[in-house]
């Protein structure tokens, strides 16, 4: 059985232990797992307001899922996760070419932190990108918005603000060869379920951030 994306993760890390008294047998609040369990009040603040999306009831957490709480969501970085790897990145735009090139499969998942005030890899899922409190399932619909997106700012140069119209101002459209116009005008309306949903906004923004410079 191919486990969550989270438990992947802690595998791949070399099951590192948590910051917590020896653990005992119980069920997982999160993933209901029944083995080793820790108590979420080591782990996660009493301010944490998540405990209703644990379908398993008890406030213990295995192992796993206590590690993937155990980071702050100020320090979360972006990652690629996947059965055997995860990989870490200090940007999340480094995660732009993977999510135009097509949909993620089943032994993929990405957590990109925008807001950083929510823990976001324990609700990572195979297929998803994971952001703040939102999963997205991703398609070859959300890969070709993504390409577009990207397209529109660096070809069309349109900015942000612009970008966040629903349609494109004349005055960008006027300066652009009369061929693009086409793509223009329906990559601009197929990104407005996009603009609508604020968390997913603002990871669009962010995977098609200009590239940090390289080492
Ligand atoms: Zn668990």
């Amino acid at each position: 059985m191919l486990s969550d994306p989270a438990a992947a993760a802690w595998v791949a890390a070399g099951r590192p232990a948590v910051d917590a008294p020896a653990p005992v047998d119980g069920r997982c609040g999160r993933c209901g797992d029944d083995g080793p369990t820790v108590t979420s009040a080591r782990i996660i603040s009493e301010k944490f307001t998540g405990f209703d999306a644990w379908p398993f009831g008890s406030r213990r957490l295995c192992v796993p899922c206590a590690w993937a709480y155990s980071r702050q969501p100020t320090t979360q970085p972006s990652m690629l996760i996947t059965a055997t790897t995860v990989t870490e990145y200090s940007a999340g735009a480094e995660l732009g070419d993977v999510l135009r090139a097509g949909p993620l499969s089943t032994t993929q998942a990405v957590v990109l932190p925008t807001a950083r005030r929510r823990h976001i890899l324990p609700t990572a899922e195979w297929g998803h990108l994971a952001t703040d409190g939102l999963l997205v399932p991703w398609d070859t619909g959300a890969a070709t918005r993504l390409t577009d997106l990207a397209w529109l700012r660096t070809t069309v140069g349109a900015t942000w603000p612009q970008l966040s119209r629903s349609t494109p101002p004349s005055r960008l459209l006027g300066g652009q060869p009369g061929d693009h116009w086409p793509r223009i005008l329906a990559a601009w309306s197929a990104l407005q379920p996009w603009r609508t949903v604020p968390p997913l906004w603002a990871s669009a923004r962010v995977l098609t951030n200009p590239l940090p410079p390289g080492p």
